[in-house]
């Protein structure tokens, strides 16, 4: 991993903790450098009677930052758009062209655009529906990685600051199936402690623990990895 960079693109602080955090914090400790790319303010994710969207949003903020750090994170960029309004449009898509041509990542990470919602998809008989701000980041930055940061003539500004076209190599969407399975069993504490820095996210930490431990050794059983993460990775030819 020395040499390589990571780039993760998320909606709101926090998703991409919950999603993909074991597998960044291990490529982080195999040598690699990450980033992290917040779009949203998350100022909506609050059912606290007392909160305003200023307030959460600084809150929101900071607990993402303390969760980089955990991990060994180099930066977060903040875009600040509204939470529930992110919408996979030029400006969020010139936005993120604009941090993959600064930090030139190999791998990118980022929701999955195709996840509307899932029937019961972690056997407990409740079904999921995908945040529309998941969709959009996911769809943004998969057309920011092709086509829109390799070719020069898109968003032509960015060539007069100095920033140049950019392949990315490898981009991952998080999955609940069985896809390519990472083994994240020695960062899976890294991920938990990251995940309990969001104390505005959640009512009982001990609960939550309990279920991201689970999914990770549903998933991770059919390789034999104690805990694992999963992801649809998509290999981009050069
Ligand atoms: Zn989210």
């Amino acid at each position: 991993m020395k040499d390589k960079t990571i780039l993760a693109v998320g909606a709101h602080p926090d998703d991409m903790d919950f999603t993909s955090s074991g597998t960044i914090a291990r490529f982080i400790e195999e040598g690699a450098k990450a980033y992290y790319l917040i779009c949203t303010d998350g100022s909506r994710g609050s059912s606290d009677p007392e909160m305003t969207h200023e307030k959460l949003s600084q809150v929101r903020r900071d607990e993402q930052l303390k969760a980089a750090e955990i991990l060994g994170v180099e930066k977060v960029f903040f875009l600040d758009h509204k939470d529930t309004q992110l919408l996979p449009s030029q400006l969020l898509q010139e936005q993120i062209v604009r941090h993959i041509r600064m930090l030139r990542p190999t791998m990118v990470f980022t929701m999955n655009p195709t996840f509307y919602y899932a029937v019961d998809p972690y056997g407990t008989g409740m079904s999921t529906i995908n945040h529309t701000d998941h969709r959009a980041v996911g769809l943004a930055t998969m057309d920011a990685v092709f086509p829109l940061c390799r070719d020069r003539l898109i968003f032509p500004e960015h060539e007069k600051e100095g920033l140049l076209p950019h392949k990315v190599s490898e981009l991952y969407f998080p999955s609940y199936r069985h896809e390519h399975l990472v083994d994240i069993t020695t960062t899976f504490d890294k991920k938990l402690k990251a995940i309990e820095a969001h104390q505005s996210q959640y009512d009982s930490f001990e609960d939550e623990e309990k279920r991201m431990r689970e999914r990770a050794e549903n998933l991770g059983r059919e390789k034999g990895y104690a805990l694992a993460e999963s992801f649809v990775r998509l290999l981009i030819q050069d």
